[in-house]
């Protein structure tokens, strides 16, 4: 199979056959809104509606939204707007059909974001940005996320599900053991009088977070491997809130969700940033992307997301607890409309590159998984291997990565000096 899948040509009569069975169902009608109330001018947010994977080919369109919350100094942030999702697309193999395309996803997230903090830092710029990407192609949304930015999908059944992990070190116990194993030091600010203050940091450098894009003076363990969660709404489609921390850290989410309910995405996106100002004031950047998918009939803009009454509007033996970092608690009694596909927040590579059979066989074999550069046959290395216990990887076991990106990696698991 070397080598020769993902360049393989696909007859036009499977790539009708496959738009007609995959592509001619109902696809929903996405709107988008945003809000923001700026600080110290460090939140960034992309759109794109009009993506295509076949270019060219309007039946292929899926849209992409994203929030880049940047701390000291907006470089990162920028960097990561102008260049993430370009880094990510190069990761999908060409000629995929729908399905493939989408279960490819989760693998090309996890490259493009690991390739843009690696070129970023080569940039050599000091500051830092959380990424929260969400990718919606029909009924499937996919989300990606580094740092404390927050991603929510409410779907038209009444169930709330979180879409991202918080990578705060206050609230993320796995992450604090991670870093303090890959030689980083996790404690609170010390007010030199043995007293500790505020929330817990990674030291060097004083991050809350323990991942991000950029950060380059802190410390190769902040990774940018991303939390990366995809699930299909039912055809009832839903409403996703994508906030900054200035959002979250003033409202729930069943308050973010509950003071906008009925409003269109925009009018939605201001209050939710208004009610988030009025409670905590404008401490920091506050950011708000509100996303409705919705039944193409239920387009206009006069019908409001479908909602019983104001009490009880959270089922209360289906609904995700907000305060629970495990989404997998999932009740068995009651069919979910919402299909969980895929879940993995692993800031191991060797776990997050390495795709099941028959996804693994749509990406190149000489093709280094992070940074997609072309190897000569016999110069990439196992992502399995480990210089420190050399021998122990059957040397063609894939994917493979490019010496460069090799180095990233063993420095991400503190296995090099950074
Ligand atoms: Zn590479």
């Amino acid at each position: 199979m070397a080598g020769k899948v993902g360049e393989r040509m696909v007859p036009l009569g499977v790539l009708l056959k496959r738009e007609l069975s995959g592509e001619r169902v109902e696809r929903p009608d996405v709107v988008h809104g945003q809000a923001s109330q700026s600080k110290k001018g460090e939140d960034f947010t992309l759109f794109k509606t009009e993506c295509e994977r076949v270019p060219g080919d309007s039946v292929t369109t899926f849209s992409v939204f994203a929030l880049f919350d940047g701390h000291n100094g907006s470089a990162a942030a920028i960097y990561s707007k102008e260049n993430l999702l370009n880094n990510i697309i190069s990761a999908i193999p060409s000629d995929l059909s729908r399905d493939e395309w989408i279960a490819a996803l989760p693998r090309a997230l996890v490259a493009g974001f690991v390739k843009t903090d690696k070129d970023f830092q080569e940039k050599a710029h000091t500051s830092g940005t959380t990424v929260t990407v969400v990718i919606v192609d029909g009924w499937f949304v996919t989300a990606a996320s580094v740092g404390d930015s927050r991603c929510i999908l409410e779907s038209a059944e009444g169930s709330v599900y979180f879409l991202t992990a918080d990578h705060r070190l206050e609230v993320n116990e796995e992450e604090v053991e991670r870093i303090t194993a890959s030689g980083g030091e996790v404690g609170r600010l010390n007010t030199g009088a043995g007293a500790e203050v505020g929330p817990l940091r990674c030291w060097p450098g004083g991050l809350c977070l323990s991942r991000s894009i950029g950060d380059m003076d802190v410390g190769e363990y902040i990774v940018p491997v991303p939390h990366v969660k995809q699930v299909k709404l039912s055809t009832a489609g839903g409403r996703l809130i994508i906030s900054s921390d200035g959002v979250w850290d003033a409202l729930s989410c069943e308050a973010a969700l509950s003071c906008c309910r009925g409003m269109s995405p925009d009018a939605a996106a201001t209050q939710i940033v208004k009610e988030a100002v009025q409670i905590k004031g404008l401490r920091d950047d506050t950011t708000c992307i509100v996303v409705d998918i919705l039944p193409p009939e239920k387009a206009t803009p006069t019908v409001p997301p479908t909602k019983k009454s104001g009490k009880g509007v959270f089922k209360m033996f289906r609904r995700k607890s907000c305060e629970s970092s495990s989404q997998t608690d999932k009740e068995p009694f009651e069919p979910d409309a919402v299909e969980e596909i895929f879940e993995d927040g692993s800031a191991m590579l060797s776990r997050r590159l390495e795709t099941e059979y028959p996804i693994c066989n749509m990406f190149k074999l000489f093709i280094c998984a992070v940074c997609q550069v072309e190897m000569k046959p016999g110069e990439g290395i196992s992502v399995h291997a480990d210089s420190s216990k050399p021998g122990r990887v059957r040397p063609w076991d894939g994917p493979f990565l490019c010496p460069s990106c090799q180095f990233k990696k063993e420095a991400m698991e503190g296995k090099r000096p950074s």
